[in-house]
């Protein structure tokens, strides 16, 4: 700021500058006439009088949303104790695939008819032909709960509502079942229920059941007793014949239409009760449970005191499910995987279920839109509103409409119709797709979607070939792809006009905080070279988009980098309460005609404040300020603000103090999600308006009120990203990665999005980070690629199997050049009369990101005890009506899930259990704030690895195999001492390390000669040429670079303090703030379904 007439460090600012005149004041709305402005231009005050004494030192906390395990629980979990009886060769969770195992055709009677029957699936089944979108059903082991089982002590604190029943339920089967009991055959038929027999297509062959319910021999290992051919989950592939627990499925369960008539009523039992396994299960070694779980009685056979402490005999010994005789997560990835990730996925058939978002696969569109656009939870509707109330599976759609696609794949091509816009119908304005009817030799075209007949215009006119499609079909993407691009005429532009190319606005908190941290000097310098990578159309050589600088903290510092200016020159303006925009001419510039300019600025805004005292910050104002500068020069553009503090300081927005972890568990928890004041909705409404979007990032070191910070970021569209206790060592690297990447990121700007359907649904709902001023329009200031829009729709109408219902989402967004655009995705899916096609064609991981997002809304409303309760019911539902209306008649102690939503219950639970709806002792207000408005825009993928995380075995697989190692389930049971582990969930990057490693695995991944020498919380591996070491930071690079967010590294050694934050999300075992095992919740969902049948 040599320019400036003062001294440093902030020179006052106050003469007016020369470009001020050309500012036009009527754009400020309701400002004084122009000679107020003096008084606008406050000089910047120095050191304030007012300081407080330093803030707090940040203390290391845990990344957002991680739950830190209350400390005083520590000693009771599982310790090394658990991991001690697994050696290096123990059992995980493997690929099983490759697994056949035959079952075996005459099923062994089981001891009681009573007996709790654990009913072995199609499961057992080899892998059949490329799955289609059949399903199997998948039936569960035989969770009697009802049984003669001597209640259980309810469990505390346990999650959802019934906890008296679950007691009962928890798993603990009756004694008198082993697992020797499993029924047979039963499982398999109703797979195939659906259809009318003997016509079904191939399905998908239930092949992922298999190996989960082959468990008796995995759930053998971690018993001492069981040695030798107890081999590891893994070692299926091995003849199962010497375990008759292994007795395989018999193959005709899988026959199309067995079920209806195949076996009326419980099939014959088919596993020995007299496997010597299971015997000492049932000789009262099962009863001291593992700590955290004691109120279940412990699922796992891996308790630490197992075999070692007998501890009090049981009168009913319970009998707990195997964990490896449910579905495994992990499993239907795998096979998903085997099966589907080989061929493209061609878009072409109508209702078509994709492979899963886990599963690397390309598209080639055919005239639908591709899964990465839009998925849905299911792929065939039910024709009626009744059938889908009966089963109450949500019908809903999540859209990513600017999804980034991988580079083998074509980007929607860009149609142009020239100046009468886009072909549309008359009627609902459905744009011009490949489903649209050509009729009358090609004159006149009917409505897809609201059957309207239309004239077709004299220069969009082509003849029909003799099947009656145009001739030109293949050759304009509107007619012959699923998605594709429009030109938007003028009238489809604010006001009439072609937009400006959008600005970009950097906006820096330069209080104390942020500068005692060397934020504002580490974004400064970055600043400096990412500001050459802004986003770019096309081929351009630069990018169109223009950059300004605001500086705040009580009060706002403009700076004009005008290209001619040999200096930036600063004006201050202090009236916050009334703000506006000090200058029009040299606040938004081209980068590189004012980059020495910039540069200057940039160099010189850390040393300017380098001396503040100044702790008060102020928020609304700078959004305002933002706004307002975007609104001046009439476009649209993204404000990038970098906050530190609760704005305290006397302004518009002013916050107070409110955080009270009281309130969690009461009817009061609500307003803890809900913003302290209604002003950022109004400033969001008019960003909005404005086209303007706010991306921010929070750099706390204490309560900060992200629920309402963060409102006009998602209310706009934009992304928050926070870093609590930020330290420039610690941290600059998850920062900076996460800058250059929402800086570089494509954008939509100014965008409307519009879901339409044909006749019968209707879109009703929506979920994301955008504003509605009505029930139709999705309106988002801006719109990234990362982003999406989640829509429920509901019927209205009668649909029909013939003609399917088709979705057309329109989304009319200005690109980062400024041009005017619509992208279309179309999908049609089927319709069906059977509640059998709806099961047949669901798609788990998107109906937990609908159920996680309606819940994740729910709070806001509703105690989070009724939002949990709401999820257990509706699951139950789905389940119980696919029970009573899909599945062959079968004993009441078998759960029966559908093939495509046997992970369901799993999933929900991880739901249940997040810090939003259950949060542990250690999770801040602001945490759960900020993890809720991250799932509201999540995708399918993101959605998945976030409530179940990743979690990779890294010694396991040869050193030469570079590839990603298979995952093993996340639960403390799955690790072994002697290996290491990464687990990954989007925002958190853990390195497990058991303390049984090898010195060698040590040396070569940390340098360091012992395991007790590892340094605990590590965040950065050091670098060493060794095959393991690039090997395990290779997989760290690659798992970062396919999340949207920077996962910092934390290195957690077995027992160590830390591994209670890493435990955190082993979600399959029951967490400390009191959720459910997944063996638990099993068996609690499986008491609601009955409950339900009864
Ligand atoms: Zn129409």
């Amino acid at each position: 700021m040599s320019v400036n007439q003062s001294a440093p460090p902030v020179p006052p600012f106050e003469q007016p500058q020369p470009i001020y005149p050309g500012y036009h004041q009527s754009s400020y709305g309701g400002q004084p006439g122009s000679t107020a402005l003096p008084t606008h231009y406050g000089a910047y005050n120095g050191p304030v009088p007012g300081y407080q004494q330093t803030p707090p030192q940040g203390v290391s906390r845990a990344p957002p949303s991680s739950g830190v395990p209350p400390a005083s629980t520590a000693s009771a979990p599982c310790g090394q104790a658990a991991y001690g009886q697994f050696s290096q060769g123990d059992v995980q969770n493997g690929p099983s695939s490759t697994v056949h195992l035959q079952r075996l055709p005459g099923s062994q009677q089981f001891g009681s008819p009573l007996a709790p029957v654990v009913s072995q699936p199609a499961l057992l089944q080899p892998y059949g032909p490329p799955p289609t979108s059949g399903q199997v059903t998948a039936q569960l082991a035989g969770m009697q709960i009802s049984g003669a089982v001597a209640p259980v002590p309810p469990p505390s604190g346990l999650g959802y509502g019934l906890p008296t029943p679950l007691a009962s339920a928890s798993g603990s089967f009756p004694n008198s079942g082993p697992y020797g009991s499993y029924p047979q055959g039963q499982a398999l038929p109703l797979s195939q229920a659906q259809g009318p027999p003997g016509v079904l297509p191939p399905q998908r062959s239930a092949p992922p059941l298999a190996s989960n319910f082959t468990s008796p021999a995995s759930g053998g290992p971690r018993m001492p007793s069981m040695t030798g051919p107890l081999l590891p989950g893994q070692d299926f592939g091995g003849p199962p014949v010497s375990q008759p627990n292994h007795v395989s499925s018999t193959p005709q369960a899988l026959t199309p239409g067995t079920q209806i008539t195949g076996h009326p009523g419980p099939l014959p039992p088919m596993h020995s009760p007299q496997q010597p396994g299971y015997q000492l299960q049932q000789n009262g070694s099962f009863g001291p449970a593992r700590s955290p779980q004691a109120n279940y009685g412990s699922p796992y056979p891996a308790t630490p005191t197992f075999g070692s402490q007998p501890g009090p005999p049981q009168p009913l010994p319970p009998k707990r499910l195997d964990p490896d005789a449910i579905p495994s997560p992990i499993q239907v990835i795998e096979d998903d995987r085997n099966n589907r990730g080989s061929e493209p996925f061609v878009t072409g058939i109508r209702g078509q279920v994709p492979p899963l978002v886990t599963t690397n696969f390309l598209v080639k569109d055919q005239g639908n839109a591709s899964p990465r656009y839009i998925r849905c939870t299911s792929y065939n509707i039910p024709c009626t509103s009744d059938m889908a109330k009966q089963a109450q599976v949500p019908l809903a759609a999540v859209i990513k409409p600017l999804a980034s696609l991988p580079p083998e794949e074509a980007s929607p091509y860009v149609v142009d119709h020239g100046e009468s816009g886009p072909l549309r119908c008359n009627r609902c304005k459905a744009y011009m797709c490949p489903f649209m009817q050509f009729i009358e030799g090609g004159r006149r075209f009917q409505c897809c979607f609201c059957s309207c007949i239309n004239d077709v215009p004299p220069q969009y006119f082509q003849h029909l070939d003799h099947t009656g499609k145009r001739v030109d079909t293949y050759d304009r993407p509107e007619l012959s792809m699923g998605s594709y691009e429009f030109l938007a005429t003028v009238d489809y532009c604010k006001n009439n006009k072609i937009p400006s190319p959008p600005a970009f606005i950097f906006m820096i908190d330069v209080s104390y905080n942020a500068i005692r941290t060397g934020l504002v000097k580490l974004l400064c310098e970055e600043l400096k070279s990412l500001l050459d990578y802004l986003p770019r159309e096309g081929g351009a050589e630069e990018s169109a988009i223009r950059i300004g600088f605001v500086t705040y903290n009580k009060v706002l510092h403009f700076y004009n980098v005008k290209s001619s200016l040999a200096q930036p020159q600063m004006m201050v303006v202090s009236d916050v309460a009334d703000m506006f925009v000090p200058l029009l001419d040299g606040f938004l510039v081209n980068i590189n005609e004012s980059r020495a300019v910039i540069t200057s600025l940039l160099d010189q805004i850390p040393e300017m404040f380098s001396d503040t005292r100044e702790t008060e910050t102020v928020f609304a104002p700078v959004i305002q300020a933002g706004m307002e500068a975007l609104k001046a020069a009439e476009c649209s553009g993204k404000l990038f603000i970098f906050h530190t503090s609760l704005p305290i300081a006397e302004a518009p927005g002013k916050l107070k103090n409110r955080d009270d972890r009281k309130l969690i568990n009461t009817d009061k928890e609500k307003t803890l999600f809900q913003p302290q004041t209604g002003a950022y909705q109004s400033l969001a409404k008019e960003c909005v308006a404005q086209g303007c979007c706010v991306d921010l990032f929070l750099f706390p070191n204490q309560y900060v009120d992200v629920a309402t910070l963060s409102v006009v970021p998602q209310l706009t569209g934009g992304s928050v990203y926070k870093y609590a206790c930020f330290q420039v060592e610690n941290d600059q690297e998850r920062f900076l990665s996460d800058l250059r990447r929402d800086v570089q990121k494509v954008v939509g700007f100014d965008a409307v999005m519009r879901v339409r359907t044909s006749t019968g649904i209707r879109a009703v709902d929506f979920f994301g980070a955008f504003y509605m001023s009505n029930t139709t329009d999705v309106e988002l200031a801006g719109l990234d690629g990362d982003k999406t829009v989640t829509v429920e729709f509901k019927h209205d109408d009668r649909l029909n199997e013939e003609s399917g219902a088709l979705l057309q989402c329109a989304l009319l967004y200005t690109s980062c050049a400024g041009q005017r655009r619509l992208r279309i995705h179309n999908l049609a899916l089927n319709c069906c009369t059977q509640l059998a096609d709806l099961y047949r064609n669901c798609e788990t991981d998107t109906l937990i990101n609908y159920m996680a997002k309606f819940a994740y809304r729910g709070v806001l409303n509703s105690p989070v005890k009724t939002v949990r309760d709401t999820l257990i019911t509706q699951c139950a539902q789905i389940l119980a009506c696919y029970r009573k209306n899909c599945a062959s008649p079968s004993s009441a102690g078998q759960l029966i899930l559908p093939e495509c939503m046997k992970l369901l219950p799993v999933y929900l639970n991880c739901v249940l259990k997040s810090d939003i709806l259950q949060p542990g002792a250690e999770v801040t207000t602001d945490d759960r704030a900020y993890v809720r408005q991250l799932v509201t825009s999540m995708d399918v993928a993101e959605t998945n690895v976030f409530f179940y995380p990743r979690l990779l075995p890294l010694t396991k697989s040869p050193i030469e195999n570079t590839t990603e190692p298979p995952a093993v389930r996340a639960s403390e049971e799955r690790l072994s001492n002697g290996d290491i582990y990464l687990l990954e969930n989007g925002l958190n990057l853990f390195l497990w390390v058991g303390a049984s490693v090898q010195q060698g695995v040590v040396q070569s991944l940390f340098n360091v000669s012992s395991f007790s020498q590892i340094t605990s919380g590590l965040s950065v591996l050091p670098i060493l040429d060794n095959p393991l070491s690039n090997k395990v930071r290779g997989l760290i690079d690659s798992l970062r670079a396919q999340r949207s967010r920077y996962m910092k590294l934390i290195v957690v050694k077995q027992e160590d303090k830390l591994e209670m934050l890493f435990k955190h999300f082993l979600v399959e075992d029951k967490s400390l703030s009191g959720g459910a095992s997944y063996v638990d919740f099993l068996c609690h969902m499986h008491k609601e379904i009955r409950q339900l049948l009864s």
